[in-house]
């Protein structure tokens, strides 16, 4: 008994909350993911940039195992990712995901949206997740909107309750896949906004981003992704005052 219980602590005790050591991934003769290590913190914030096609979205799949991988390890809390079943499920809650296209139930309420995953993952009670879903729309900005479908708020509200929605579920990370790429220009900075209140909270985050302004000011890493592969890892004010690599000054002298 002693045993098992230092172990747990050992694991319990790790800083690392996301590990990924040589991690391989192909589609069909394509080498997606080319031998990917990267580790991310409790409450670190990672922002992933690269030229499109460098295999960002795959990376961030594959964290929550909406793709498998060929070889390599991912561990979250020091923990294998599981294969199937309700582990799976329960990963999946773990490690909560906005997309580009915010991926509502369009025949659902925004707070049924938000409520589901605690119904049907967490198990929490009726009450008890209607509470919590309307604490979290209020946190995001949209509780008036509680009642209505997604179809009839707007794309930065949309995103906003998909990040209630993952929110929902108590996540130890989250994974943004490009949150605000499909927003119109006005509606960026209020998604942004929540997203570093989350970030400032204390929120373990990876966000693929074209959003510089963001990266430098809630980022405490860049990662710069070409070819499947990490090319450079550094502080955001090193990475863009002072990329090391010619594909990253490349593709800021492009972005900037
Ligand atoms: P990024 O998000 O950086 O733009 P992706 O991870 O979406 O890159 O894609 C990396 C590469 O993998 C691209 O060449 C893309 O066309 C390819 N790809 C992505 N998903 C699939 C898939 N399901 N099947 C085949 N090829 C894919
Ligand atoms: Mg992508």
């Amino acid at each position: 008994m002693t045993e098992v219980a230092v172990a747990k602590e050992d694991v319990a005790a790790s800083d690392d909350l996301v590990v990924l050591k040589s991690v391989n991934k192909h589609f069909g003769a394509l080498h997606v993911l080319q031998e990917i290590d990267l580790t991310i913190g409790r409450g670190e914030v990672v922002v992933v940039i690269g030229p499109s096609g460098s295999g960002k979205s795959t990376l961030c799949r594959t964290i929550n195992r909406l793709e498998t991988i060929d070889s390599g390890s991912i561990t979250i809390d020091g923990k294998p990712l599981p294969q199937e079943g309700k582990a799976l499920a329960r990963l999946r809650a773990d490690v909560g995901m906005v997309f580009q296209s915010f991926n509502l139930f369009a025949h659902k309420t925004v707070l049924e949206n938000v409520m589901l995953g605690q119904l049907k993952v967490r198990k929490t009670d009726k009450k008890k997740a209607e509470e919590q879903a309307r604490a979290l729309l209020d946190r995001v900005g949209v509780g008036s909107q509680a009642d209505k479908y997604p179809a009839q708020l707007s794309g930065g509200q949309q995103q906003r309750v998909a990040i209630a929605r993952a929110l929902a579920m108590g996540p130890k990370v989250m994974l943004f896949d490009e949150p605000t790429s499909a927003l119109d220009p006005e509606m960026i900075n209020e998604v942004l906004e929540v997203m570093q209140q989350l970030a400032r909270e204390g929120m373990t985050m990876v966000v693929v981003t074209h959003e510089m302004g963001f990266a430098r000011s809630a980022a405490n890493r860049v990662v710069f992704m070409a070819d499947g592969r990490i090319i450079e890892q550094a502080s955001p004010e090193q990475f863009f005052s002072n990329p090391r690599s010619d594909r990253a000054k490349d593709f800021l002298s492009k972005i900037l």
